[in-house]
């Protein structure tokens, strides 16, 4: 892949993001979801995002003020002491009222998620075509932030806080980390 500038990076990325609600639109029509409802952002979920898409996350909470990022801040150190511990919890960016804080630059793992039956605490129920469809997304997704890596949000969050890493992935440089692992993975070029 030609090498490509964070801001172009991120338009492709909005891009999959569009391409891939567009392609699944028929399909989430009968979808139970809606606002409130938050059973994928509580618990055993798995929010598993990339650096690219964590780069974006990053951006916004800079526009938040000061006391929301401190609890921010927080909430992400206390997530990343309880999974280390396996202590499952829920996202640090859902709020009090079961909405979500970030929710226009949230990754691609909760956007392609919803269930034609209430979850209830249960898996949720996701046609098996959209499945596929959504796995060839994330490896587009990794294809396209192939110097970073994906792993948990709170893991790739605060990986990006570390300066070193920061510089030299923005710098397009493949990086090699020693921390968090098992939690995160390179996004291998596939
Ligand atoms: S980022 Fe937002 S939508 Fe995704 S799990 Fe967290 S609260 Fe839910």
């Amino acid at each position: 892949m030609q090498k490509l500038t964070f801001i172009e990076k991120i338009k492709l990325l909005e891009k999959l993001y569009t391409q891939f609600e567009e392609e699944v639109k028929e399909f989430k029509k009968n979808a139970v979801c809606h606002k409130g409802c938050a059973d994928c952002c509580k618990q055993m979920a798995r929010i598993d995002l990339t650096t690219l898409e964590a780069l974006r996350i990053k951006e916004k909470i800079e526009t938040f003020d000061e006391s929301t990022k401190l609890w921010i801040k927080k909430r992400l150190k206390k997530d990343l002491k309880k999974r280390k511990k396996k202590n499952y919890a829920n996202c640090p960016f859902l709020t009090k009222e079961d909405t979500c804080l970030i929710y226009e630059v949230r990754p691609f793992s909760c956007r392609w998620i919803y269930s034609l039956k209430k979850c209830k605490g249960n898996p949720p129920l996701i046609h098996s075509c959209v499945f596929e469809m959504a796995k060839e997304t994330i490896r587009k997704i990794k294809q396209l932030d192939n110097n970073g890596y994906s792993g948990h949000i709170s893991f790739i969050l605060q990986l990006l806080d570390q300066t070193e890493f920061r510089e030299s992935y923005l710098l397009g440089k493949p990086n090699k980390i020693k921390s968090f692992l098992p939690y995160i993975l390179p996004n291998k070029n596939k």
